[in-house]
């Protein structure tokens, strides 16, 4: 469902990925890992064009957009395949819990507001924050955001889900939260995901395939038991055990 090929990204001179090459089933649940500056963030970016690749080709969904001839419709209608959970959250702070969540529906879907609220309200009672829908960000703990930020999410029905580090900005005792909730996610969705993250246990629990990236490229792919338990890799081995 997702085909990625030749992928490269370039900011200025600095080459920061180069001759990506994967295909990501539908429903696949897909983690990626690897070490800071690896290009995992550029990577996920690249699939909704927050990052403009230089080379490469992207299909989703048989939608099939090349890189260097890519035009903005052809963005804009790749976006609407996509959703993005960001690791900062990014939610608008002047607007509530339940306004955020409508914010996609009704500005990129047009839909109307009664039916939009009606949505946003199964999402937020799905995430468990039905009592904070008229909270404002500041009113909500950095787990309650993020969960926001996942309901924000699924709102738009996009095939594709993309989280990056969705819970490194989080205190350590808020992490549990929100990892039950996109747990809850793989378990009732047949969603795609792609999920950066840190999380070394959660990873093995969700993930159908690990990528390993590392200076560009993937170096490494395989089951959370592949890389985790017999993985032959010692730069991989290593990562994993800083990590842990
Ligand atoms: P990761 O998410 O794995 O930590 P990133 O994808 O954020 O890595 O970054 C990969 C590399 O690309 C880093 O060296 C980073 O400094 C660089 N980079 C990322 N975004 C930009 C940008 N907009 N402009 C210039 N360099 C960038
Ligand atoms: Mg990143």
């Amino acid at each position: 469902m997702i085909t990625i090929e030749h992928l490269k990204v370039q900011f200025g001179e600095t080459v920061v990925l180069k001759n990506v090459d994967i295909q990501i089933a539908n429903g696949e649940v897909v983690v990626l890992i690897g070490p800071s500056g690896s290009g995992k963030s550029t990577f996920l970016r690249c699939l909704n064009f927050l990052v403009r690749p230089v080379e490469g080709k992207i299909t989703l969904d048989g939608a099939v957009v090349d890189a260097k001839t890519v035009s903005k419709r052809e963005i804009d209608r790749m976006r609407l395949k996509t959703a993005m959970v960001f690791q900062n959250y990014n939610l608008l702070k002047n607007k509530t819990a339940i306004q955020n969540i409508m914010e996609p529906m009704v500005t990129v879907q047009k839909m109307n507001k009664k039916e939009a609220e009606a949505v946003a309200v199964s999402l937020l009672e799905k995430v468990g924050l039905l009592h904070k829908r008229d909270a404002y960000p500041k009113e909500m703990s950095g787990g309650q955001q993020q969960r926001v930020g996942i309901a924000r999410a699924l709102a738009v029905n996009a095939n594709v889900i993309l989280f990056d580090e969705p819970t490194s900005s989080l205190d350590p005792e808020l992490v549990g939260e929100v990892l039950g909730v996109i747990k809850q996610l793989v378990a009732e969705h047949n969603k795609t995901m792609l999920i950066v993250t840190h999380e070394m246990k959660f990873a093995r629990e969700v993930a159908d395939r690990i990528l390993f990236l590392e200076d560009g490229g993937i170096t490494a792919m395989g089951t959370p038991q592949e890389i985790f338990e017999n993985c032959s890799n010692e730069r991989i081995k290593r990562f994993i055990n800083t990590i842990n």
